[in-house]
């Protein structure tokens, strides 16, 4: 792999943890994704209207946001719970709009590519050079797409705040559920969440 790819690379691993396959993809497909809009500079003016949604929550994420430098706190990371290795970039200003995605028989052709390689230290690290010095068409696969990012996602000051009449909590970004006067959170709504209360030692 070359110097820039791995300085990109290590800049992934010291956020995500450990070097994985994950993190090679991960920053190919940040690397595909910046070309096809154009961005060369994603941290500075460039890419602050860059707006990326990811299809899982597993390695390549971490490797997108290094190099991207775009995170879930400042709104310009989406997680779409798809368990698909993909994500699709956007210029929020321009509606231009990429998807990336990991081609399904991607790491069979990395596994032939990196039997052909000689010198490398460990079956891991000949899988990981293979990954990431593999022909681009083998594995991923770019589409041009339209995304309508709706102003209540996009980052900067909450559009709207309001209190759920039922848990009395605040919901930002017009995320609540209502009509006709009735104002709830979503799972106050539906009836359903993720957690339910223990009755309990702390009570504030
Ligand atoms: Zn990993
Ligand atoms: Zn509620």
């Amino acid at each position: 792999m070359n110097r820039d790819f791995k300085a990109l690379l290590e800049m992934a691993v010291r956020l995500h943890g450990h070097l994985c396959g994950g993190q090679v993809i991960g920053v190919r497909m940040a690397l595909a994704g910046l070309r096809e809009l154009g961005i060369k500079e994603p941290k500075g003016k460039e890419g602050k209207d860059l707006v990326i949604f990811v299809e899982i929550d597993r390695c390549p994420v971490d490797a997108i946001i290094a190099v991207t430098g775009r995170t879930p706190g400042r709104r310009s990371i989406k997680m779409m719970d798809y368990g698909k290795q993909a994500a699709t970039f956007v210029d929020a200003r321009t509606s231009k709009a990429v998807r990336v995605s990991v081609k399904a028989d991607a790491f069979e052709k990395a596994g032939q590519v990196a039997r052909t390689l000689t010198g490398m230290k460990d079956e891991k690290h000949a899988q990981i050079e293979a990954l990431a010095t593999m022909a681009e068409q083998d594995l991923l696969s770019i589409r041009r797409v339209s995304v309508a990012v709706r102003p209540q996602d996009l980052p900067g000051e909450p559009l709207e705040t309001c209190v759920c009449q039922k848990c009395g909590e605040a919901i930002k970004d017009m995320r609540q559920v209502g009509g006709n006067g009735s104002v709830l959170c979503k799972p106050c709504a539906v009836g359903d969440c993720y957690y339910k209360e223990i009755p309990g030692d702390i009570d504030n």
